[in-house]
């Protein structure tokens, strides 16, 4: 919508504290003299920011989903902005309101239903049975421990429903879908049974977690500990449903052109984005987990994560290019 830091003339410099710290604009239009002394601050809560004077006593703020309040106006007419321009970005906000209203009666009023599901017939996977040793190793091979999940496999059955194995889906606790991957050349490689809504591995995520990694694929979630949205969209009903976890969200596309579609939907939705600096070979968060180990990934995830848009942009760049 605007930046209010870009609006602000003059130097700026980030505090400890998470204020960005200038020259106070608002002192000689209060009556007071200019501040030359940094004493003007603005800090930041996601989308919205605080403005407060230490040398006027000066205050005001931005809100999304908000109209611009008076003050802000005031602000903004200080650093020379037009009022019809004010105006525009105060409806603008408040176009936002629907979408953050709807998340927030969503999140109050959780009627995420799944309907159950029957799973084709298969056997547990069992790391020290000899004849399961294709499936084991097509997991371990994709650096997942088959004893982290209840994959079926099919090591007796023929034709189509031969070598695969059956992901289950679970939301607490019941089965509300599955994925077949097929270990030979078959295409196509999976079958899905999806409910629309569904979030792949929610179950998994820990209450005490702090952060929900959401990834697109089923072997990147696994590999993680994280979440799949299974596709390259996050529908109101998966958003929904990761807003029930209530803790930061941070979304790992794949690195491809629909992955980096992918991150605007997760920016209007209030998630942060982590996009780290991996080898180009590496396409998604399970490529990172089998070349770096399980650890090393997770921690580039979390210090790659941001919500600042216009380092994300810079970061997609980079990657665009390599495609
Ligand atoms: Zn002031």
């Amino acid at each position: 919508m605007f930046d209010i830091l870009s609006i602000i003339p003059g130097k700026k410099k980030n505090t400890q504290s998470g204020w960005t710290s200038f020259n106070a604009i608002c002192c000689g239009f209060k009556g007071h003299k200019p501040d030359q002394r940094m004493r003007g601050g603005v800090k930041f809560d996601g989308e919205n920011w605080a403005y407060a004077c230490f040398n006027c006593g000066f205050k005001t703020g931005f809100t999304l989903g908000k109209s611009i309040a008076p003050n802000t106006r005031k602000l903004l007419q200080f650093c020379g902005i037009e009022d019809a321009q004010i105006t525009k970005w105060s409806l603008e906000s408040l176009q936002h309101r629907d979408l953050l209203d709807y998340i927030r009666v969503k999140k109050q009023k959780s009627r995420i239903k799944f309907q159950d599901h029957t799973l084709p017939a298969g056997e547990l996977i069992d790391v020290n049975n000899k004849k399961h040793d294709t499936f084991s190793e097509y997991l371990l091979n994709r650096a997942i421990d088959p004893d982290s999940y209840p994959f079926l496999i099919t090591p007796h059955e023929k034709g189509r429903n031969g070598n695969r194995i059956i992901i289950p889906y679970t939301y607490k606790n019941k089965i509300v879908g599955h994925t077949s991957r097929f270990l030979d050349n078959r295409i196509p490689k999976y079958i899905n049974e999806q409910q629309p809504g569904y979030v792949f591995n929610i179950d998994s995520q820990k209450p005490d977690w702090q952060v929900c990694i959401v990834t697109e694929g089923i072997f990147d979630a696994l590999s993680i500990d994280g979440v799949a949205v299974m596709h390259n969209d996050i529908n109101n009903d998966q958003a929904m449903l990761l807003g029930s976890l209530n803790k930061p969200i941070i979304l790992v596309p794949d690195r491809d052109t629909t992955g980096l579609a992918l991150c605007d939907k997760a920016l209007e939705l209030g998630y942060q984005i982590s996009l780290p600096n991996w080898d180009t070979g590496v396409k998604d968060v399970n490529d990172a987990v089998v070349k770096y180990g399980k650890l090393p990934t997770l921690i580039s995830i979390l210090q790659a994560a941001t919500s600042s848009k216009i380092k994300i942009e810079l970061q997609r760049k980079k990657i665009a290019k390599r495609i």
